[in-house]
């Protein structure tokens, strides 16, 4: 199951949404800023259909 989350970008602190299969209890993702386009880590802890924590890395 997919959730809707929303991050922050850590270089810009633009907010935008994303998706996460929270059928995965533990997982990091790279993704990239829709808005400065910068790559950051996502770190995200799930139970199915819910999203725990969420945090986000700046390399
Ligand atoms: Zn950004």
């Amino acid at each position: 199951m997919e959730e809707f989350t929303t991050l922050q970008c850590p270089f810009c602190g633009q907010s935008f949404e994303t998706m996460v299969d929270t059928t995965v209890a533990s997982q990091r993702f790279t993704t990239d800023c829709e808005v400065c386009c910068r790559p950051f880590e996502v770190i995200a802890e799930c139970e199915d259909g819910e999203i725990l924590s969420l945090d986000v890395v700046g390399n």
